[in-house]
């Protein structure tokens, strides 16, 4: 069974599913990766076989030996995304298949075999399907849905291992900050750096965050939500945040972003936002746009408004900076008028409030 036209799902759903009344119990404002929907969907790799054994079945712990490759040599990707109940009262998901692209695109970095797009689409699909009790109906809340892949071959030799497991996973989520809460503080690393050219910047995969860790911890001791990460060069060029992507909105009213040079994760929320200034008559200017300049245009007024990207936050204000060297405040600190237009629209795309120019939104029969 190696081609994706023979990947058969079987489906032995959960013997105990959680009851309705639990389900409602536990998404009443669940904290973010806590709380787990029942099943999960696995499709294993093999060499010399490919893809086999796709199947939507209870969540439970996998049996893995202690040589299993992941624990030593890190061969895991992931992916993020979430799945809605749209205004219009259909379950949707936002650009599943460039979820899948980035998928396979990660893959082909990590050594690992490359899931064909409508496997993944189908497996993401068959768990919403399957879980959809379990997509909160609260406004801002959705059910993040995690599919990931890693090594699974007990061997310690160094190469590419010969044994995979793609599964996906979900849980349901509430809005990404507290009430109230309208823009975040970052702290800016002037000692560790992300990614570095050649590197595994541009992959979605475990090792890049646990890379960062480091880095998030220094930015939550120095009172911070979240890390920008500069350039491995030369310390100068921002790139990102930990998990986001970053725009700036200049006093002309344009934004700017740094451009994707290799080392930056392609965001799908990056690409959608640039695509909607597009329309919106807002030009996008990406360019490399060092942390000396954003110092400087934030106290001269250049810079009117820095916001964060990504699936789990959306679009999110950053109004304090702070690095080695003090501190500065965007704007006036809170969310500004362009930050928010942009968020507007695209949660509004993305729960069905206004209608979806792009074809963007793909419903989950
Ligand atoms: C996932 C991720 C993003 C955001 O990507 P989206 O597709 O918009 O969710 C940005 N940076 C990093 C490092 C990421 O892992």
């Amino acid at each position: 069974m190696s081609t994706e036209n023979q990947l058969q799902f079987v489906i032995e759903p959960h013997a105990n599913a959680t009851p309705a009344d639990q389900i409602a119990a536990k998404l009443v404002n669940p904290a973010f990766g806590r709380v787990f929907s029942d099943h999960m969907v696995t499709i294993r790799w093999t060499e010399g076989t490919g893809w086999h054994d796709a199947k939507v079945e209870a969540r439970r712990p996998f049996e893995i030996d202690p040589a299993c490759a992941v624990l030593h040599y890190a061969q895991e990707i992931f992916e993020g995304m979430k799945a809605y109940h749209g205004e219009d009262g259909k379950i949707s998901l936002f650009r599943p298949q460039a979820n899948a692209r980035r998928f396979r695109e990660s893959a082909e970095r990590m050594s690992m075999p490359q899931l064909p797009e409508a496997a993944f689409l189908e497996a993401v699909e068959k768990l919403v399907d399957i879980d959809r009790a379990w997509i909160p109906a609260a406004e801002g809340a959705s059910l993040y849905i995690r599919p990931f892949m890693f090594a699974s071959e007990s061997f310690l030799g160094v190469r590419a291992a010969h044994e995979y497991i793609f599964c996906v996973i979900a849980c349901a989520v509430g809005p990404y900050f507290k009430p109230g809460k309208s823009a975040v503080t970052v702290w800016v690393s002037d000692k560790y750096t992300r990614a570095a050219s050649g590197g595994t910047g541009v992959a979605k995969c475990g090792g890049n965050y646990a890379a960062s860790l480091i880095a998030q911890t220094e930015a939550s001791n120095k009172g911070c939500d979240q890390v920008v990460f500069l350039d491995a060069a030369e310390h100068k060029w921002i790139e990102e945040l930990g998990g986001m992507n970053v725009f700036f909105v200049l006093d002309d009213g344009s934004l700017r972003t740094p451009p994707l040079s290799g080392t930056i994760l392609p965001g799908i929320t990056r690409a959608s936002i640039i695509e909607l200034a597009a329309r919106e008559g807002i030009a996008v200017d990406q360019s490399p746009y060092s942390f000396e300049a954003w110092q400087a245009d934030a106290a001269s007024g250049r810079v009117k408004e820095t916001f964060a990207c990504g699936t789990a936050a959306v679009v999110t204000a950053i109004g304090e900076v702070r690095h080695a060297g003090g501190e500065f405040r965007i704007g006036d600190g809170g969310e500004g008028p362009v930050t928010q237009l942009i968020r507007t629209r695209l949660t509004g795309i993305q729960r069905g409030r206004i209608a979806d120019p792009f074809g963007w939104v793909h419903h989950v029969a």
